[in-house]
């Protein structure tokens, strides 16, 4: 037997509990679907960990859209302002300018209002360097946190996710924060439209593209979902008629225990030394802000007993966010020995002297950690499939799926292993899966012409 087949085995047999089953994928799907229904009904939701927030999003768009509108990208890898350019001479056609800007740490993890400050700051210099601060855009907000909406431009954040804690936030209204924000400043003025989670962004971007989009599916720093649900459904809104989008929130799944069987010590001890304990369970399995550091604690334990790094643990390696999910993507490059080197590089680089098989052991668990991720993906978004099967009481479905986030986008393994686990649990759907280009800039920007192109009518 080879030396590298031993070592996988042996990384396999220590990481048992996250390789999960056909049967076990089958079995998250089904309690994902009970979840789902408990979050829909009305006095059920309180208590579900899968909130299920209804958008305010009732349609894609229809072509005809046009003009120019501001959006805000807040809550992914970076923050970004963009303008956007829809035009309309026959066939729609769309351009845009954007920039990113940073966001230290200390704002992200500050007081709010120094949040908004921020965000009106940077504002006001993408206004300035293109020369339109005198006009007053449209504007879409991009706002990649559970949000409880009441219409289309109020926002309450519920909680905050991933790296953001900045205080004063929760329980508030963001576009009121942000239009205080910038008349503090009062040298522009801008109409804020929409709030849109990057979910539902994705699918109006892919929906552009494809009309049987239904469906919008991130997997970046953090994880999530949205599709369009039959009005009926939804018993938190008070109407019958036709469909809206539903902001799943499904990083909240197993928030309530439902996944306590499932977790392994490492998720635990992720959680435990988490922004948000006992928060986002489901996200910790899965994303790109979790899965370094999940790599990462698993070598920690190896090493300590004895399996590799011939037992030596040093600071780099003891060291919090010293293994990105950036370390992932490039270990698992299987380009002749590109991802053995990048193992190697990386573990010399945190003081350990790593042989070959110490190497192949990392690469191991780097595979183990990403493809559980895109198979708990899989089993959630079947889920989702038979839910949308069954509200059209179609015998086989054919829908689309818009997709984005670094994870599935830089990975070089994940997208491939997501789209056959679940063709592999739901035969009876066929999916065609969307990459979306930006969609959570140009689909708040979508999402506000939509808007803008229904109040026009209105007001006409
Ligand atoms: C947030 C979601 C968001 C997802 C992807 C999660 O942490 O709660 O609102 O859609 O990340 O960005
Ligand atoms: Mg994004």
């Amino acid at each position: 037997v080879c030396m590298a087949c031993v070592v996988v085995l042996v990384v396999d047999q220590y990481l048992i509990h996250l390789q999960l089953s056909d049967a076990n994928l089958m079995d998250v799907s089904l309690r994902f679907r009970r979840e789902m229904d408990k979050g829909l009904g009305r006095d059920t939701n309180p208590t579900a960990a899968l909130k299920m927030l209804p958008t305010f999003v009732r349609s894609t768009p229809d072509g005809t859209e046009k003009g120019h509108f501001l959006a805000l990208d807040l809550g992914g890898t970076h923050f970004r302002v963009l303008l956007v350019k829809v035009s309309c001479n026959g066939q729609q056609n769309v351009e845009m300018e954007s920039q990113i800007y940073a966001i230290p740490e200390e704002i992200m993890r500050g007081t709010g209002s120094e949040l908004f400050d921020h965000i009106a700051d940077c504002l006001a210099n993408f206004l300035d360097k293109l020369g339109i601060k005198e006009k007053k855009l449209p504007l879409g907000f991009c706002f990649s946190f559970p949000c409880q909406q009441t219409k289309l431009d109020e926002s309450i954040l519920v909680s905050w996710t991933k790296g953001f804690t900045a205080s004063g936030v929760v329980g508030n209204d963001v576009v009121a924060m942000l239009r205080r924000a910038i008349q503090k400043r009062g040298d522009f003025d801008i109409d804020i439209v929409a709030v849109i989670n990057d979910t539902v962004g994705t699918m109006m971007t892919c929906g552009y593209e494809d009309h049987h989009c239904e469906i919008g599916l991130i997997v970046g720093t953090g994880t999530n979902a949205c599709y369009m649900e039959e009005v009926r459904n939804m018993e938190l809104v008070d109407e019958d008629e036709g469909r809206m989008c539903v902001n799943m929130e499904w990083g909240a799944f197993g928030d309530d225990g439902a996944l306590d069987d499932l977790r392994t010590v490492f998720d635990r001890e992720i959680d435990a030394g988490s922004l948000n304990p006992g928060g986002q369970l489901f996200e910790k399995m899965i994303s790109g802000f979790y899965m370094g550091e999940l790599v990462r604690l698993i070598l920690v334990n190896m090493a300590k007993e004895q399996m590799i790094f011939q037992g030596q643990v040093t600071p780099g390696l003891l060291t919090r966010g010293s293994f990105n999910t950036g370390h992932v993507s490039a270990i698992e490059d299987d380009r002749d020995n590109a991802g053995l080197l990048a193992a190697e590089t990386l573990l010399r680089g945190l003081g350990l002297s790593p042989s070959t098989e110490d190497c192949v052991a990392t690469q191991r668990v780097c595979q183990v950690v990403s493809t559980r991720s895109a198979h708990l993906c899989a089993a959630s978004l079947v889920s989702v499939l038979r839910q949308i099967r069954d509200n059209k009481a179609a015998e086989k479905l054919r829908t689309t799926i818009g997709v984005d986030g670094s994870v599935y986008k830089n990975h070089p393994q994940f997208a491939r292993k997501l789209h056959k686990m679940v063709r592999r649990l739901a035969p009876d759907c066929d999916v065609r899966f969307l990459s979306s280009g930006d969609g959570s800039g140009k689909g708040a920007a979508m999402v506000t012409a939509v808007a803008y192109r229904l109040a026009m009518q209105h007001a006409e």
